[in-house]
């Protein structure tokens, strides 16, 4: 039987599962130090490319004496690793585990944002006050927690994408293509 004991029950074993220490994301099991998979490697290329930057230092300043432009690959590729770990842990330091007060204002934003995932638009516009007089409160947690998790699959997937456009901004170049 589906009732507010069974949400409940849920969410609170969920809470007690050992999550990743970056993203936090409940659905991907620990594999080292105390990450998941996809958190752990972006953590050993961040330090590989911290290496290889040491290494290529004194090469690029030599290529820079004769092409002040020449572009610094490795520490581009480095700042967009960097900028992978601060998604990924912004997302555990938004998202946590599981919601702990979900209004229907924040099941109706859920449910927009997976739509507009999906097929490119909002069909879930004005909801809010039926979701919020449907759902208990863990209900309501439950089915957002539910609904984030699709929100979180497609993070994972363009994580690398979101970091490059982020970093070419942040340099105030001009947004290179990505793909
Ligand atoms: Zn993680």
């Amino acid at each position: 039987m589906f009732n507010d004991e069974s949400a409940r029950h849920f969410l609170n074993s969920l809470q007690m599962v050992e999550s990743c220490g970056w993203c936090r994301n409940t659905q991907h099991s620990v594999y080292r130090a105390g990450l998941c998979r996809h958190c752990y490697e972006i953590k050993l290329q961040i330090s590989k490319l911290t290496r290889q930057k040491a290494k290529t230092k004194l090469s690029l300043e030599a290529l820079r004496k004769r092409d002040p432009r020449a572009f610094d690959f490795v520490g581009y590729e480095l700042s967009v690793a960097e900028k992978m770990g601060e998604l990924a842990q912004l997302e555990g330091q938004s998202l946590g585990k599981v919601p702990s007060d979900v209004s229907g204002l924040d099941l109706e934003h859920a449910l927009s944002a997976v739509s507009r995932l999906v097929i490119g638009k909002n069909v879930f516009d004005g909801l809010a006050s039926q979701l919020g007089h449907s759902f208990s409160p863990d209900q309501l947690r439950l089915v957002a927690y539910l609904l984030r998790q699709v929100a979180r699959e497609d993070g994972r997937r363009t994580r690398r994408k979101w970091a490059r456009v982020l970093v070419t901004l942040d340099k105030g170049t001009a947004v290179r293509k990505v793909g």
